[in-house]
């Protein structure tokens, strides 16, 4: 047993050190093979202890999740990112609630003592309604990110919410007071089911990733509290940890877009009257412009900063953008991408984009470090981005984006913004740069526009 809590204590350290590396791109690399290297570690050592029934089930278990998983992998598009991560938290809420069920089961026939101990009854009960809340939320968060159409507001929704709870939390009571009622469990585990669904229907399928990020949190929750019905140090100590990292990440997300967390998951965003409308702020002010036109402007910058946003994503853009960067500094201009922390759908989407063509990170640079500089740049191209560059956030406080951090596109002395249509982005609300004096329009898909101004500069 000492040697087990050895191996998982060193398990412990590599997930620490694994996720310290994690927060810079330089050493992201080690530290997702330490992290991998502490998972073979907890694997390894878990299945040398004694409780293990059958070495052949495992190896089922294992094959089948491999073949799954590597299918999924493969087959994921980018942009769908989100929905797979919203799948993977739900699948590790689904274990726990399942684990600490089969526990309670198994504990019951063979050592019914252990089972009245106060930690083994709270932690089941536990990881029942917070593993059946993470499953069921996930997939709710899943089917909207995949653009089906689950909607329900219904009248006093918090109110139901909050005394499904309360019968949970009792139903949970009732399993700690007489947890021979396996009954119990199993209701346990359908209220909570019926909770998560509703807690995660009547938010905006827009505001899915904070929610997922929120959901990450609880499935670390959930692991944890399996971990004390098991007795297993390692699993405490990993769910502890992805606990506390989808807390974090849950407040970046919702301080990068200057909302607090109540109001994404009780709010409702509602477009405030006093945004002006897409004809006041665009008639007549929007310059269009070519790509040759670009070309020849570009020809006669010396300093360049690319702004990616969604659309880079969905257009699968990068590719292009890396051979833009590629001839822009072949001709001696000097390119920085300003990268704003809520660009995309989910934290690190450019990086990650970027880093997949081989961009050098150096070249990205946080919205804090670039800001200043925008003054500095004789063009800043946004390629497929739109709220994250939206001055509004700055000059009208009733703007439903008022005092989210941008990125200050509009001081740099030109801009070219690429994406198909004056269409609103995230926020759903016009933005002024693209009627801005120094804005010229480009408009056309991210990719085939890149790839039309990388063909024009070569003529140049
Ligand atoms: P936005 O959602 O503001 O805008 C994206 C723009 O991309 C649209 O206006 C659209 O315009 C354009 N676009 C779409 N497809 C293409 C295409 N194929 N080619 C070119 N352009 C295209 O994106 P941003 O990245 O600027 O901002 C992200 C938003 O998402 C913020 O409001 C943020 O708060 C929110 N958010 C981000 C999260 C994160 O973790 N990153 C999480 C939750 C929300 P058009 O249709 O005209 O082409």
């Amino acid at each position: 047993m000492v040697m087990i809590n050895l191996a998982y204590l060193l398990a412990s350290v590599c997930f620490i050190l694994g996720l310290k590396g994690l927060t810079h791109p330089r050493t992201a690399v080690r530290g997702n093979t330490l992290g991998a290297v502490g998972m073979l570690i907890a694997v390894v050592v878990t299945l040398f202890d004694h409780a293990i029934l059958s070495y052949e089930l495992i190896l089922v278990g294992l094959v089948v999740g491999a073949a799954i998983g590597a299918v999924l992998a493969l087959r994921i598009q980018m942009t769908a990112m989100p929905q797979m991560v919203a799948l993977l938290n739900g699948f590790g809420g689904a274990a726990s609630m399942l684990v600490a069920g089969a526990a309670l089961l198994e504990m019951l026939v063979i050592d019914p003592a252990a089972v009245q101990s106060a930690q083994f009854t709270i932690a089941t009960a536990a990881a029942g309604l917070i593993g059946s809340i993470t499953f069921w939320g996930s997939l709710v968060a899943f089917g909207k990110l995949q653009g089906y159409t689950l909607e329900l507001h219904l009248k006093g929704q918090k109110f139901i919410n909050a005394i499904l709870l309360i019968v949970a939390v009792a139903l949970g009571g009732w399993l700690v007071f007489d947890p021979s009622m396996t009954n119990i469990y199993w209701g346990l585990l359908a209220v909570a089911a019926l909770l998560g669904v509703l807690l995660v229907l009547p938010i905006g399928g827009a505001d899915m990733p904070v929610v997922i990020a929120l959901l990450n949190s609880y499935s670390g929750l959930a692991a944890a509290a399996t971990g004390f019905v098991l007795n297993n140090n390692a699993l405490i100590i990993t769910g502890s940890l992805v606990g506390a990292s989808g807390v974090i990440l849950t407040n970046i997300m919702c301080k990068a877009m200057n909302r607090s967390l109540t109001n994404v998951l009780f709010g409702v965003w509602v477009p405030s009257e006093s945004v002006e409308s897409a004809d006041d702020v665009y008639a007549g002010k929007v310059k269009a412009s070519t790509a040759e036109e670009l070309a020849m402007l570009l020809e006669g910058a010396q300093r360049v900063v690319i702004v990616p946003g969604y659309g880079m994503a969905v257009a699968q853009a990068q590719h292009a953008v890396r051979d833009l960067v590629e001839l822009l500094e072949d001709r001696g201009v000097e390119v920085e991408f300003a990268i704003h922390p809520v660009a995309g759908r989910m934290p690190g989407h450019m990086n990650v984009l970027l880093a997949e063509v081989d961009v050098p990170y150096e070249k990205l640079k946080e919205m804090d470090e670039i800001n200043p500089t925008f003054a500095q740049a004789d063009i800043a191209i946004v390629i497929g981005a739109n709220d994250v560059v939206n001055p509004v956030a700055r000059t009208n406080p009733s703007s439903p984006i008022a005092g989210m951090p941008i990125l200050n596109v509009d001081k740099a002395r030109s801009v070219i913004v690429i994406k198909r249509s004056l269409s609103p982005g995230f926020a759903g609300i016009p933005n002024p740069l693209f009627a801005a004096d120094n804005t010229l329009m480009f408009f056309s898909d991210a990719k085939k526009g890149t790839l039309d101004l990388v063909n024009a500069l070569k003529e140049v």
